[in-house]
C-alpha cells in the first residue's frame, strides 16, 4: 500500500537509474534499444536473418501478430520493475509513450485496446493493473477507441516469472474470458507490459476470438529476447 503511493508523494526520479528530475532521464532514453529488423512478421521477434523463420505459427493460433516497442533490458527492465513491483505508477506515461511511437510506425494508432487482466487477488495486492494504466496512457496519446467490454481471469494462474516455456503455455490456457457484447469481427489489440513467450497474449486472444473478435494483435512495451 505504501509502495503504491510512493509516486504520489515523491518528486520525479528516473525509473531506469534513479536520477532525480524526470521519470525517464535523457541518458536512459538514449540507452533504450528499439527492436531491430529483421523481425518475424507474425510474432515480431528479432531474427538472425530475414529468411529465417521463427517457428511461431504453431504456437499462435488466435493471435494474428505480436508487436513490441523495445527490448526488455537495461533502463526499460529497471523501469518496468519499479513500475510493477515498487508502485511507481507514473512510469506508465513514459513506458506507454514508447509503445505509442511503435504503434504509429506499425499503422496501429487507431484501434481498440483491451488490457490483459490481473487476477483479482494480485490486483488487490498490487493496487493497480499495470496493463490498464498503460492502456489509459496510450489512449491519451493516440486516437484509440474504448473497448466495449473487458477481459477477466476465470481461474487463478501462478506468476509466469520462473515458469519454463512449456509451463507458461499450460498455465494460462483457458484462463481468460470476455465480458461484454459479441465482438462481431471487430479487430482488437490486447495490451501487456512485457512479452516473453507470448503465451498470456495468445490465451487472451483465444478468449477474444471465442467472443467473435476479428484479427487480434498483441502489443507490449517490451520484449524479452529468448
Ligand atoms: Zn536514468
Ligand atoms: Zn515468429
Amino acid at each position: 500500500m505504501l509502495a503504491a503511493l510512493v509516486d504520489l508523494v515523491l518528486p520525479p526520479r528516473c525509473g531506469g537509474c534513479h536520477l532525480a528530475g524526470s521519470w525517464l532521464c535523457d541518458s536512459c532514453r538514449r540507452r533504450i534499444r528499439r527492436l531491430e529488423e529483421p523481425l518475424c512478421r507474425r510474432c515480431g521477434a528479432e531474427l538472425e536473418s530475414a529468411r529465417a523463420g521463427c517457428g511461431c505459427r504453431a504456437r499462435f493460433r488466435s493471435l494474428t501478430r505480436l508487436r513490441s516497442a523495445v527490448a526488455y533490458e537495461g533502463p526499460v527492465e529497471a523501469a518496468v520493475h519499479r513500475f510493477k513491483y515498487q508502485g511507481w505508477r507514473r512510469l506508465a506515461g513514459p513506458l506507454a509513450q514508447l509503445l505509442a511511437e511503435r504503434l504509429v510506425i506499425e499503422g496501429l494508432a487507431a484501434g481498440t485496446v483491451v488490457p490483459v487482466p490481473l487476477h483479482p487477488d494480485r490486483h488487490r495486492q498490487r493496487g493497480f493493473n499495470q496493463a490498464e494504466l498503460l492502456a489509459r496512457e496510450l489512449q491519451q496519446r493516440l486516437a484509440l477507441r474504448e473497448a466495449p467490454g473487458r477481459l477477466v481471469r476465470i481461474r487463478p494462474t501462478i506468476p509466469q516469472v520462473g515458469n519454463d516455456r512449456l509451463r507458461r503455455w499450460e498455465n494460462v490456457r483457458d484462463a481468460f474470458a470476455w465480458r461484454g457484447p459479441a465482438l462481431d469481427g471487430r479487430p482488437l489489440m490486447v495490451l501487456d507490459d512485457v512479452a516473453t513467450t507470448g503465451a498470456t497474449l495468445e490465451a487472451c486472444a483465444s478468449a477474444l476470438k471465442a467472443a467473435g473478435a476479428g484479427h487480434v494483435t498483441g502489443v507490449t512495451v517490451a520484449r524479452v529476447h529468448l
